[in-house]
């Protein structure tokens, strides 16, 4: 069916709804269609006489400048088409946004006369609804973000919700031109983690989720992110997602692992994380082939201690004790308090005769310590120490710990403050 090329143009122009204009840049002569008016809730008949001031007349006066600006871009050739979303008057009052399109339309035999022809079209739902989403990422209580990772593995923000500013100390349009000035703030211990986890969710498609901490100027923060993967046809992947402070949780579930693991009246470790530990240590030599010791300590005649000073003093001196371990240990080796007035030492990738050297040491120095009763007395305290280290024949953490146990057993037979060592 043959149809006109004006028949065509209008019923494409009833299709999207735009209004059309067109403007003489010389005469200022003006021309709107029916859907011009009718956007603003007129006929043309109403609006009559048409000119340009009819559209100065009803444009938001705030927005007339930008409308000028935009001209002005696209005749200076700055810009591809005269483009630009204003408001304008509609007949019941309200502003409806309005976006407008132009491009210059220059007669083959009169090039001097210069018409603007364009679009307008009703923005203002769609306004609405970017308003309304913007409303709503502002009002939780995260960062909400879209994050797109190219096939290269190039990676930058789509989106981010104005809440980065206050969860980073870094402006949301700044963060979205460079990603790096967000992913410099995250704690050096969390990032490797952090970036493999995302990996991860890019390979697997699974929702990520990562605990990590923002270190800024005013302090560090925990936080969770959670988002959605979305792989494209272009292999390129986006998640969608929400960033949370998780401070407060982070730490008091901080403070209860840390409880769960110590011992109350000294500070150091207690049985169940050496029993862990033990556990680790043995799988890592059956693999590795390395070997460890372990000391079990016992404070001789501590009962007399108790007696004769108090309980107190003999809290006071467990304290003393697990001070001068702490020190006199290294920093891999692990120190529990794992009885009354017991301790076990662990010491990963020790041998036999290193292990009993820093235990006669330890026993040594606590020879030369002096402590004090409540009521002033000076009085000293001995140890007595099992040493045991891990072979091929052990088999088990609790055959090494037994080993242990008779070593100290019979370095209490032969007469106390001494380190003795299995040597089956
Ligand atoms: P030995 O040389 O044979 O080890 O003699 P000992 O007196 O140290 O041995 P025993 O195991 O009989 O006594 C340990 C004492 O440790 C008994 C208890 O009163 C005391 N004790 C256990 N836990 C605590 C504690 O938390 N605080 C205090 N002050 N004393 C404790
Ligand atoms: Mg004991
Ligand atoms: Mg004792």
């Amino acid at each position: 069916m043959y149809l006109s090329a004006e028949t065509r143009l209008k019923a494409i122009l009833e299709g999207t709804g735009a209004g059309t204009w067109e403007f003489n840049l010389d005469t200022e002569e003006v021309i709107f269609n029916d859907r011009w008016a009718s956007m603003l809730g007129y006929t043309l008949e109403e609006l009559a006489p048409i000119s340009f001031q009819t559209w100065s007349r009803l444009c938001h006066p705030d927005d007339v400048e930008a409308a000028h600006r935009a001209l002005d871009a696209y005749l200076r050739g700055d810009s591809p088409q005269y483009e630009c979303v204003l408001r304008m008057l509609h007949k019941n009052g309200s502003w409806r946004y309005i976006h407008t399109r132009g491009t210059l339309f220059a007669n083959r035999h009169d090039s001097h006369v210069r018409w603007l022809m364009g679009t307008h079209l009703d923005v203002t739902e769609e306004k609405r609804s970017q308003h309304q989403l913007r409303q709503l990422a502002e009002s939780l209580p995260g960062v909400i973000y879209t994050f797109v990772m190219e096939p290269d593995g190039q990676y930058r923000f789509s989106f981010l919700s104005r809440k980065t500013e206050e969860f980073y100390g870094v402006a949301t349009e700044a963060a979205m031109a460079d990603p790096e000035l967000l992913f410099n703030l995250i704690h050096p211990d969390d990032l490797p983690r952090l970036r493999e986890s995302i990996v991860t969710s890019a390979t697997t498609l699974q929702q990520w989720v990562c605990d990590y901490r923002i270190v800024q100027n005013s302090g560090t923060q925990w936080v969770r992110g959670i988002s959605q993967p979305e792989r494209h046809p272009d292999g390129s992947t986006t998640w969608h997602g929400i960033t949370t402070n998780i401070d407060d949780q982070k730490r008091l579930e901080l403070k209860l692992e840390r409880l769960s693991i110590t011992d109350e009246l000294t500070g150091l470790y207690n049985l169940r994380y050496l029993l862990m530990k033990l556990d680790e240590c043995a799988a890592e030599t059956e693999r590795y082939g390395a070997t460890f010791s372990v000391a079990s300590l016992d404070i001789d005649f501590f009962k007399s201690v108790n007696d004769r000073w108090g309980h107190p003093t003999g809290d006071r001196v467990l304290k003393g004790i697990a001070e001068l371990l702490q020190q006199r240990t290294r920093r891999a080796d692990i120190v529990a308090r794992t009885g009354g007035e017991e301790f076990i030492v662990l010491m990963p990738r020790t041998g036999r005769d290193e292990a009993r050297h820093l235990m006669e040491t330890l026993r040594n120095e606590l020879t030369q310590k002096v402590f004090t009763s409540d009521n002033g007395d000076s009085f000293g305290v001995t140890l007595s120490a099992g040493v045991a280290s891990w072979t091929e024949h052990t088999g088990s953490v609790s055959h090494l710990l037994s080993a242990c146990d008779r070593s100290l057993y019979a370095a209490k037979h032969a007469g106390r403050n001494r380190v003795l060592i299995d040597s089956r």
